[in-house]
């Protein structure tokens, strides 16, 4: 493989990241869901504006929303990622 191509292939990569990434952000505890206050698994762009809402109130609006948002990042497989504080022994 040439210097070149590698450059080329490194590049493309970039872009669709950035591309991919334009609105994507990791929702964190402090992202709260705007219909209840819980906290937020999944982001929803809505004529530019940034919604968050937790997974029970992203189900309940889903089918209103998708088609109304430029970009949904659900990242509701998150909740069940957590350490198990119950585990048997
Ligand atoms: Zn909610």
């Amino acid at each position: 493989m040439s210097a070149a191509t590698i450059t080329e292939s490194i590049e493309a990569e970039v872009s669709a990241s950035e591309i991919e990434s334009e609105h994507f952000r990791e929702l964190t505890a402090s992202d709260r869901c705007h219909a209840c206050g819980a906290q937020a698994y999944v982001i929803s762009i809505v004529n530019g504006a940034d919604l968050q809402y937790c997974n029970h109130h992203f189900r309940k609006y889903e089918d209103k929303l998708r088609p109304l948002s430029e970009y949904i990042s659900d990242q509701s497989h998150k909740i069940n990622i957590k350490p198990s504080q119950s585990t048997p022994d």
